[in-house]
C-alpha cells in the first residue's frame, strides 16, 4: 500500500493512473478502522482497479470540541488494517492542505432540506463540515466513485447532493452496515463504551427492527414510544431522538404515502453517542 502525507504527490499518481485508463474508489473515513470500513474497501476493490482511502478526524464536522477531543487515533492499526484489505493508496492529509488559508472560498450549499432533522437538528454546523471535506476532497483528488456506509444514512443523502449541486463526475455508493453479533452497528465510538454499556446497546437495532416488522403508519406514533421506552429501559441507554422520515426527502412522515421510510435514531450511551437507522421498503402488517 502507498502512503500519501502530501497532496501534489498523490495528485500526480491518481492523474498518471487515470492516463493509464485505471477507474479509482475513495473511501473517506476518520480512522480507527473496523469492519464496517473495511467492507467499503472491499466493495471498492470489487468494482475499482485502485481504492484510495483517507484518514481523515475532520475538525469542520464536530460540533462539540470533547468529541473531537475523544475521537479515538490509531493510524498505525489503521494501515496495517487497510493493507490486509488490499487498500492500494492511503492519504493522511494535514489540515493545512484540506483548509488552507488564504484563498480558499468556503462553499455556500444548497441541501434542500436534507439537513434539516435528524443529525441536522442536532449537530448544528455537522452536515457543513461534512460537506465542507467532501467537496475538498473532490475539488483536490480525481477519483470515479466514493463509498459511504448506510449507518450514516443522512450523511449518504448530504453527499450525494453536494455532488448534485456542483455537477462533479463522481458516483456515490451506499454499502450495507456491518454489526456486531447482537445487531449493535459497528461504530469507532464503540471503542469507547463500557463493556455493560457496548452489551446494552445492542437494543438499538433490535428495536428498529421490531418497529420495521410491526409497521403501520396509524401506529406509528404509539410504535415509536413503546420503541423509546424499551431502549430507555436500559440504565446505560438515552435516546435523543427517533423519526421516522421519507428516506429520499428525509422529512419527518407526516401521512402513508412515502415508501420507502427511514428510521433513524441517535441515542447517548454513557456519555458516547450512537446512531442507526433501519429502512422499511414496504408497509408491514401485524399477523
Ligand atoms: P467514519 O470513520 O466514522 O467517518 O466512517 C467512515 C465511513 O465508514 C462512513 O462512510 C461511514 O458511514 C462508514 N461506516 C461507519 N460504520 C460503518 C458500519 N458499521 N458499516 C458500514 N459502514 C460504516
Amino acid at each position: 500500500m502507498l502512503i500519501f502525507k502530501e497532496v501534489n504527490a498523490l495528485r500526480t499518481y491518481l492523474e498518471a493512473s487515470e492516463e493509464a485508463g485505471k477507474t479509482v474508489g475513495f473511501v473517506p473515513t476518520m480512522g480507527a478502522l473496523h469492519e464496517g470500513h473495511m467492507a467499503l474497501i472491499r466493495a471498492s476493490n470489487a468494482s475499482n482497479d485502485i481504492t484510495l482511502s483517507t484518514i481523515f478526524v475532520n475538525p469542520a464536522q464536530f460540533n462539540e470540541q470533547s468529541d473531537f477531543d475523544s475521537y479515538p487515533v490509531q493510524i498505525e492499526q489503521d494501515a496495517a488494517k487497510l493493507e490486509l484489505e488490499n487498500c492500494t493508496v492511503l492519504y493522511l492529509p494535514k489540515v493545512e492542505e484540506v483548509y488552507p488559508s488564504g484563498d480558499y472560498e468556503k462553499p455556500v450549499f444548497d441541501f434542500k432540506g436534507l439537513d434539516s432533522q435528524m443529525e441536522g437538528a442536532f449537530r448544528p454546523g455537522h452536515f457543513f463540515g461534512v460537506g465542507e471535506v467532501i467537496k475538498r476532497f473532490i475539488d483536490l483528488m480525481p477519483f470515479h466513485r466514493m463509498y459511504l456506509g448506510a449507518k450514516d444514512y443522512q450523511q449518504v443523502q448530504i453527499v450525494k447532493r453536494v455532488v448534485e449541486q456542483f455537477d462533479y463526475d463522481v458516483e456515490v455508493v451506499s454499502v450495507p452496515t456491518e454489526r456486531e453479533a447482537g445487531g449493535l452497528a459497528m461504530s469507532s465510538r464503540n471503542l469507547l463504551l463500557s463493556k455493560e454499556a457496548k452489551e446494552a446497546a445492542n437494543v438499538i437495532y433490535q428495536t428498529l427492527s421490531w418497529v420495521r416488522d410491526h409497521y403501520s403508519f396509524d401506529q406509528l406514533d404509539q410504535l415509536l414510544e413503546a420503541a423509546k421506552a424499551k431502549i430507555n429501559h436500559s440504565e446505560h441507554l438515552e435516546v435523543e431522538y427517533l423519526i421516522a422520515a421519507d428516506a429520499s426527502t428525509l422529512q419527518i412522515l407526516k401521512n402513508a404515502e412515502p415508501t420507502p421510510v427511514v428510521l433513524c435514531i441517535s441515542v447517548w450511551a454513557n456519555g458516547v453517542r450512537l446512531i442507526d437507522n433501519i429502512v422499511i421498503e414496504r408497509e408491514y402488517s401485524i399477523g
